[in-house]
């Protein structure tokens, strides 16, 4: 069956996933305060409504509750995000997506009972600037405040070297739990892979012991 997603606050974070969801042919209800807002997402959500996510009733007549998974995208208007989490909650909505401003705002929606809390903006910050400090780290994905899942190229140093011979595992305590390799994908690759230059290697593990890895094939 499909998935039912409602998107409340149709600004660039929020209109961002109601597009998305849209595109990848999710049914998604687009809410937003602001009647031109809505209409600009008219042809893309399922259905968009002008409504105020302050009042139950409009949330209740709506039938919110019905929904899998709902999400917040009020920006600048703590008091508006922080009451229609509380709202959401009463109704008995099972998942529910916040976006923060801050880190006060982060607290009282977990207090409330916010399912997932994101930070947008420090979040997409972190990850440019940590891709920004190395040529070779692609993209990275944070599992915690220390460990991360890393898209590293394979440097010439590493090349013709096998998993083996590297023996990153003893080494660095990481994991290369697969390898792009022009448009394959090599997943859990065998302690007799290859490495080859320009291979994209999928590295797990703590963040300082992926850099130690990096720098020392550098
Ligand atoms: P972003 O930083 O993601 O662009 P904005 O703060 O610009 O976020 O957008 C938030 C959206 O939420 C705006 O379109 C605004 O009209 C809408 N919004 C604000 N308060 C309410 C509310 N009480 N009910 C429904 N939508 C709201």
């Amino acid at each position: 069956m499909k998935k039912e997603f409602a998107v409340i606050g149709l600004g660039r974070f929020g209109g961002s996933i109601c597009k998305t969801l849209s595109d990848q042919g999710m049914e998604v209800l687009a809410i937003d305060i602001d009647e031109e807002k809505v209409n600009e997402y008219a042809n893309v959500a399922s259905h968009a409504v002008v409504g105020d996510s302050m009042d139950e009733g409009v949330l209740k007549s709506l039938g919110i509750r019905n929904f899998d998974h709902v999400i917040v995208a009020i920006g600048d208007n703590i008091q508006a995000s922080i009451l229609t989490t509380l709202i959401l909650k009463e109704l008995g909505v099972e998942k529910i997506t916040v976006k923060a401003q801050n880190d006060y705002h982060a607290k009282v929606l977990s207090k409330i009972g916010a399912n997932f809390i994101v930070h947008p903006e420090r979040d997409m910050g972190r990850r440019i600037a940590n891709n920004m400090i190395s040529n070779s780290v692609l993209d990275y994905l944070e599992l915690s405040e220390e460990h991360s899942i890393v898209e590293l190229v394979a440097s010439k140093r590493m090349a013709g070297n096998t998993l083996i011979e590297l023996d990153i595992r003893a080494k660095y305590g990481i994991n290369i739990v697969a390898i792009k390799r022009d448009r394959d994908i090599i997943v859990s690759p065998q302690a007799s892979e290859t490495i080859q230059e320009g291979d994209v290697l999928i590295v797990i593990g703590a963040d300082a012991d992926i850099n130690r890895f990096e720098n020392k094939f550098a």
